[in-house]
């Protein structure tokens, strides 16, 4: 069946149809009108003729009656069938005629109910009659008895005004008739016929551009909604239509280099590129929001204050924005051959869970970090011996991905999804990337910040902590003072006669001897000591939750390890003695500097004892008469 719907959804359909239908009805129209008024013609035109052909035959049997000749009525009608067209001619007797004169001849008794009708009411009756493939108008008129002219029909007929004395039936062929009619019919329709479809071919000539413009740009705004724009509509004409052609062309065009050329800089900038079965414009609209949150991104995270707070911003980002939930991160740590976890499943602080805990100590077990490459797990399962699931999570894939900074890897992104979703992981790589590529340089330059915060509080020679890390760490050591109530001693240290080995053996020398002081010190602290080059080969020792005695005797070991101390320096064996001050927080004074002051005080009384010694800070050092 034709689906009609489908069928008028075309200008040029909708055009044609209304013609076909427009057609159809004016040749049934006009078919319909012509038949009915040859129809109505002939009838009319019929009956007259029978009405004239009866009248002549009354007049006629009237005349032979007159004149005694009525017995030859046969040959009148034998002859008057002669007359061309006429089928039939009969007269009948009616009932009061046969009572008064007989029943005639054998014919003229009434053959059919028609006649009888006729006969009894004396009203014409006319029909249509086949008769061996002829059509024929029949026609059967009363006489009716008058009492007027002369002669009238009273003065022989014994019967009253107005009775029906006979009948006269009369046929004509009407077959001529009707195939003209029918000829006519025939030409007429054919005629409209004909001229429907000229008009319709001229018109359909007409609309052509127009419906076929209309479907082009029908096809083009399909297409241009699925993200391509290289459709062009023909120019057909160069009217208004052909203008419409034109302006879409433009249109198209425009928004196709427009779209070409955001989807190359966003392609670039996303290494994502439409596939072929993808729509460009809404991939490009996502690249570009992409691209957007990506930026709103790097904002937030170089206002950010440390490493810390952009990968925790990195992992919110990660699980609120693309919906992932198992994601770590590990950080390189510099100089050394280490990773360590930033973050684990999102959570800050948690252990290595998705590989081989080796990465930690060996970082070059990790694909990622050794090669600066990603690691696509979804495309190579197993590409990585590292990645080892645990067990209650078996069927996982990873991608891992590099953050480089300073030209190394410095961070490694690893996404885990179930294998399941392993295609929807690869699609969001791209984006993601977007963000590393954000956070690279921040990260980098948050990490040289830091590095070169450390370096700017160490000593470079002997590796210890200088002055400026005591100033900006003091702070936290005496609240955990006060938190522990605990005090702490505060030792201060000088080489005795140091100059002298500059001056006899050379600085280099005297370098050498700060770096092995530095060692034995180094080695006779607990870690939760403080140990910081102070001056130049003046060193401060802060011991922790250790005061008095204690102190004392910790100062005691130190001193005699230094003694014990062998300096190999240009085939010289260099032997050296260190003077301790010792000074307690809070009990000596009241406040941390001042005690660092008195462990001068008493070093200070160290040396003028005759140094290789230690001397407890006493309050009687501290006084006006003192001068130091
Ligand atoms: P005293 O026993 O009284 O302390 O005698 P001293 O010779 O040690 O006297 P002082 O403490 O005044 O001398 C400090 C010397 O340390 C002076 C300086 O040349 C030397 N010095 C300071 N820093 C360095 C360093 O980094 N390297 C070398 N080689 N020598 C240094
Ligand atoms: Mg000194
Ligand atoms: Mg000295």
């Amino acid at each position: 069946m034709v689906d009609l719907k489908a069928f008028t959804r075309t200008l040029n359909s909708k055009v044609a149809l209304f013609f076909v239908a427009t057609a159809i009805l004016l040749v049934v129209i006009v078919t319909t009108i012509n038949l009915y008024a040859f129809r109505s013609f002939s009838i009319a035109s019929s009956s007259e003729d029978i009405r004239t052909a009866a009248e002549i035959v009354r007049v006629h049997l009237t005349e032979a009656m007159i004149n005694g000749v009525i017995d030859k009525r046969a040959s009148f009608l034998k002859r008057l069938l002669e007359v061309q067209g006429l089928a039939e001619a009969r007269v009948v007797r009616s009932p009061l005629v046969v009572k008064q004169f007989g029943s005639g001849f054998k014919e003229e008794s009434p053959i059919d109910d028609v006649e009888r009708r006729v006969l009894r009411d004396g009203v014409p009756e006319y029909q249509v009659v086949e008769v061996n493939g002829d059509t024929q108008f029949r026609g059967t008129i009363p006489f009716i008895a008058s009492d007027r002219g002369t002669p009238n029909c009273l003065q022989c007929h014994q019967v009253s005004d107005g009775s029906v004395l006979g009948a006269v039936t009369l046929a004509v062929s009407i077959t001529r008739l009707k195939s003209q009619a029918m000829w006519t019919v025939a030409t007429t329709s054919m005629a409209i016929a004909l001229f429907a479809a000229l008009a319709f071919f001229l018109i359909r000539r007409m609309i052509q551009p127009v419906a076929s413009t209309a479907t082009e740009v029908e096809a083009a705004v399909q297409r241009a909604l699925r993200g391509d724009f290289k459709a062009q509509v023909e120019r057909r004409t160069h009217d208004e239509i052909g203008q419409i052609a034109d302006d879409m062309n433009r249109l198209l065009t425009f928004l196709d280099d427009g779209l070409e050329r955001i989807g190359h800089n966003v392609a670039h900038l996303t290494n994502r590129a439409p596939h072929a079965d993808e729509n460009r414009l809404s991939v490009t609209i996502d690249m570009v929001d992409a691209l957007t949150h990506a930026a709103h991104f790097k904002q937030a995270i170089e206002e950010d204050e440390t490493k810390g707070e952009i990968h925790q911003r990195l992992a919110r980002t990660l699980s609120g924005e693309f919906g992932l939930t198992e994601f770590s991160m590990y950080e390189a740590v510099s100089n050394k051959n280490q990773l360590l976890p930033v973050f684990v499943d999102g959570q800050m602080g948690e252990p290595c869970r998705w590989c081989d805990p080796e990465i930690l100590v060996r970082s070059e077990a990790c694909r990622v970090r050794r090669t600066g490459h990603e690691v696509d797990g979804v495309r190579t399962p197993g590409l990585c011996y590292a990645f080892q699931p645990p067990e209650e999570a078996e069927d996982r894939v990873h991608y891992c991905l590099p953050i480089i900074q300073s030209g190394s890897v410095g961070n490694v992104l690893q996404l885990v999804a179930r294998k399941a979703d392993q295609e929807w992981l690869k699609a969001q790589i791209p984006y993601i990337n977007v963000y590393l590529r954000e956070a690279a340089p921040v990260l980098e330059t948050k990490r040289l910040m830091e590095t070169l915060r450390e370096s700017s509080l160490s000593d470079p020679m002997t590796g210890l902590n200088n002055r400026r890390f005591l100033e900006e760490y003091v702070e936290t050591l005496l609240a955990g003072v006060q938190r522990r109530k605990i005090g702490l001693s505060i030792l201060m240290l000088d080489l005795d006669y140091f100059k002298m080995v500059n001056d006899t053996y050379g600085h280099d020398a005297g370098d050498a001897v700060l770096k092995a002081l530095a060692k034995v010190l180094r080695q006779s602290v607990r870690s939760s000591d403080l140990l910081i080059r102070y001056g130049g080969e003046e060193f401060l020792i802060i011991l922790q939750e250790t005061v008095g005695a204690a102190a004392d005797h910790v100062a005691e070991t130190i001193r005699a390890s230094v003694e014990r101390m062998e300096v190999l320096t240009g085939g010289t064996r260099l032997k050296k003695t260190i003077s301790i001050g010792v000074a307690d927080f809070p009990s000596d004074s009241e406040t941390f500097w001042q005690a660092v002051k008195f462990a001068d005080v008493a070093l200070y009384q160290a040396k003028e004892r005759g140094r290789n010694r230690v001397v407890r800070f006493d309050k009687d050092m501290w006084g006006d008469d003192k001068t130091y």
